[in-house]
């Protein structure tokens, strides 16, 4: 029961990131990259299964770098792709090696690492003809590298379910970007994927990623919900109330002479709130900065 239900969530949350952004189109050769983590397994599973259902014809193939880590068992992932009768690549490219050769002990290797293996892909994605680069990056990848950005690069920016890649020839997808991380974990363990650990590097996790994860895993423990009204935010940008220069015109603002009862106040004589630290009774405030009505909350179960 609980299997069909999560089912139905996954495929319904899959179907309508791909429709939101165009993600697939009639023709496409989606090349679905296959790390043998929970969320490439999930993603490579259900586009199968939209694959068979789906009104238009789209290729999949999936591909996994094997990137010569101690310990990565070679014949799981041959085996289980095989057994789903896809067509499928393993590739083998020996970064580990450059890796440890070049990054100095004790400092951290992700970052050529993942540049190696983005250009491995990449190469990949242009042999086997492939439109497109389907990756297992979900909502919560999302919502921690917007937190991660704006707390350690002063930037407001995300991970996009849709982008050029950066040698500008490909378009590079995720269409798992409205699942939640507890779901893709609910749903490896139904369908007992052969999951291949992540630590083989011997890499120590990103710290400060993981400690974005321990703190949104304990506002949502808090305040359920929370994940999603971040994640929301995302899509409901408006950049006349941020700071970006080159998104709104500020420059230009002139007064449009015409009264707008849901427009801004910039002050506010009743309110209540007291964001000046004024006593909350018997003092009248004259003007104060007004606290926006939250926005109404999405329906139920969104995204
Ligand atoms: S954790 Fe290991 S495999 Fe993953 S990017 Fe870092 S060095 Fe590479």
């Amino acid at each position: 029961m609980e299997s069909r239900k999560l089912g139905k969530r996954l495929h319904r949350q899959l179907g309508r990131a791909i429709a939101d952004f165009s993600m697939i189109e009639a023709g496409d050769r989606v090349m679905v990259c296959v790390s043998g983590g929970k969320d490439s397994y999930t993603l490579l599973d259900l586009l199968i299964d939209l694959q068979a259902r789906a009104p238009i014809r789209f290729e999949l193939v999936a591909v996994n770098l094997d990137q010569k880590q101690p310990g990565f068992p070679e014949d799981v992932l041959p085996a289980y792709l095989a057994g789903r009768g896809i067509d499928f690549r393993i590739v083998e490219q020996d970064t580990y090696s450059v890796v440890k050769r070049l990054v100095p002990e004790g400092s951290t290797m992700c970052s050529l690492c993942s540049r190696l293996r983005r250009g491995a892909l990449y190469r990949v994605a242009s042999e086997l003809g492939a439109t497109k680069i389907a990756l297992g990056h979900h909502r919560d990848d999302m919502v921690q590298t917007l937190l991660m950005n704006m707390f350690f690069g002063g930037r407001l920016k995300g991970m996009p379910p849709k982008l050029v890649s950066d040698d500008g020839r490909h378009v590079v997808i995720r269409p798992l970007a409205y699942v939640a991380e507890s779901d893709l974990e609910r749903w490896a363990a139904l369908r007992d994927f052969p999951i291949i650990p992540c630590n083989l590097c011997g890499s120590q996790l990103n710290l400060q990623r993981v400690r974005i994860r321990a703190m949104l895993r304990d506002w949502e423990r808090e305040h359920p919900g929370r994940i999603d009204r971040i994640f929301d935010a995302m899509a409901r940008v408006v950049p006349s109330h941020l700071m970006d220069r080159n998104l709104f015109a500020f420059d230009a603002l002139q007064p449009t002479g015409q009264a707008d009862a849901g427009g801004d106040r910039a002050f506010d004589e009743d309110d209540a709130a007291d964001p000046c630290g004024s006593p909350a009774t018997g003092t009248r405030v004259v003007a104060g900065p007004r606290r926006r009505a939250a926005p109404p909350l999405p329906e139920e179960g969104s995204p």
